[in-house]
């Protein structure tokens, strides 16, 4: 399989190059050149196969010849180490509780299975690749964790000092070995930047920096694999499906509609947001116009220009009325997503986070315009992780779960840097 660049179709890679690449020469983002569906057979019989046969049904076109199956099988059933279960919250609405992952965060999914590919592209080398990661709390986590002694990938994570909460701090600075915590002094754009000129430094070609952020094949691909769970899980119902997704960088949702490219049944995408609303501005008026990022309570959706957006779109050969009728964007304030975890809690018992709280508004919004479905919106993170919010709204204490706990009383061990420069040095 080869992936071309969106800046330039004729520039094309192998798989194995465009997950060590991250990102094309050209600054564009891979593309799969072909996606085949899967046949009629595989989702009649969905419910009768394991996940890692369907995650390795899913994915396996997408790698081709660069992983033996061998192999492949193993790096899938090392990547879906936990569960993915859908739970009833509602009449009709089931949340997809993404996080019972070692970091509790979605994003172990992809972090998991990016790192076992490039270990095995590496494993023979005498190379190294340097992955560098900026985090606004969990995405660093999941990478720091996923990458743990992979062989030939150090792992460089940039967090803002004082930003992230103390359990997500602890996820990134105990782990050691080939992980190390670099705590800028800044706020989280100060060390996204630091990480963009880095990729675009000629100095450091030779450290074969990567990122591990949606943007990388790797990390993207895998997230279609709990939507084929979900409908394993839900199909018995004989409903259609409605997907709503709390979104930032639109990968998640990107996923979701390439396994319906795949055959999925899946009758329509909600992208929600928090008040970062290009897409939903862009649905309604018409014109794609980015804004510098919202602080939010959702603070893993803070993302003013979503970098998966421009693969949607060419999923849909960029035309807006096939791409409308699958998909529908809404945004929601961090007021209305406070007041809905504290609903969804007296009326049902069910706790959710702001991300998730904020899948659960689009969702509704979208079930009463199309009756007779059933709904799923994605609960992205464990209420855990945004304890600060979820506390005090509700009014309660939550358990440390045995993931969290592992981590409390760790020593945090971290490099602090300022500038550049100091990032530049450390990396040579
Ligand atoms: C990263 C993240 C999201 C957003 O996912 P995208 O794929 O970037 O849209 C939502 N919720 C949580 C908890 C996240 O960590």
């Amino acid at each position: 399989m080869n992936y071309y660049s969106l800046n330039n179709k004729s520039h094309k890679v192998s798989f194995r190059q465009a997950v060590i690449n991250g990102l094309a020469p050209d600054k564009g983002l891979y593309f799969p050149e072909t996606i085949t569906p899967l046949s009629k057979d595989f989702f009649e019989n969905i419910e009768n196969l394991s996940n890692e046969e369907i995650a390795f049904e899913a994915i396996k076109q997408f790698v081709g010849n660069d992983i033996p199956e061998t192999v492949l099988k193993e790096i899938i059933s090392e990547t879906l180490c936990f569960d993915f279960p859908c739970v009833k919250v509602e009449e009709n609405i089931y949340s997809l509780e993404l996080f019972h992952g070692p970091t509790m965060a979605f994003k172990d999914v992809g972090a998991r299975f990016m790192s076992r590919c490039l270990g095995y592209f590496n494993q023979n080398s005498e190379e190294k690749n340097t992955v560098l990661v900026a985090t606004s709390g969990d995405t660093g986590g999941a990478v720091a964790s996923g990458f743990l002694g992979v062989k030939n990938v150090d792992v460089v994570i940039l967090y803002p000092s004082g930003k992230v909460s103390d359990i997500q701090e602890r996820q990134l600075t105990t782990l050691g070995q080939n992980i190390t915590a670099l705590e800028v002094d800044g706020v989280f754009d100060d060390c996204q930047d630091m990480v963009k000129k880095a990729f675009l430094d000629e100095e450091l070609k030779d450290k074969k920096l990567t990122s591990a952020n949606s943007i990388n094949i790797a990390r993207w691909l895998p997230q279609m694999f709990y939507i084929f769970f979900t409908y394993k899980q839900l199909k018995k119902h004989n409903k259609p499906l409605i997907i709503s997704c709390p979104s930032g960088n639109f990968g998640n949702i990107c996923a979701g509609i390439m396994a319906k490219r795949l055959g999925l049944p899946i009758k329509h995408f909600v992208a929600s947001t928090n008040a970062n609303d290009t897409v939903p501005r862009f649905l309604e008026k018409g014109n794609y116009d980015p804004k510098p990022s919202i602080s939010t309570i959702s603070n893993a959706m803070d993302v003013g220009n979503p970098s998966n957006f421009i693969r949607i779109q060419e999923l849909y050969n960029h035309d807006l009325n096939e791409f409308e009728k699958d998909f529908t964007s809404y945004s929601y304030n961090d007021k209305i997503t406070s007041e809905t975890i504290k609903s969804i809690y007296q009326n049902t018992n069910y706790i959710a986070e702001p991300h998730g709280a904020v899948g659960y508004l689009g969702l509704k919004n979208e079930m009463q315009k199309q009756q007779g479905c059933l709904g799923v919106f994605l609960e992205t993170a464990h209420p855990i992780k945004f304890l600060d919010i979820v506390e005090p709204l509700l009014n309660l204490k939550l358990p440390i779960p045995k993931q969290i706990e592992s981590v409390l009383n760790k020593e945090k061990i971290k490099t602090k840097i300022s500038t550049y420069e100091e990032l530049k040095t450390f990396l040579k």
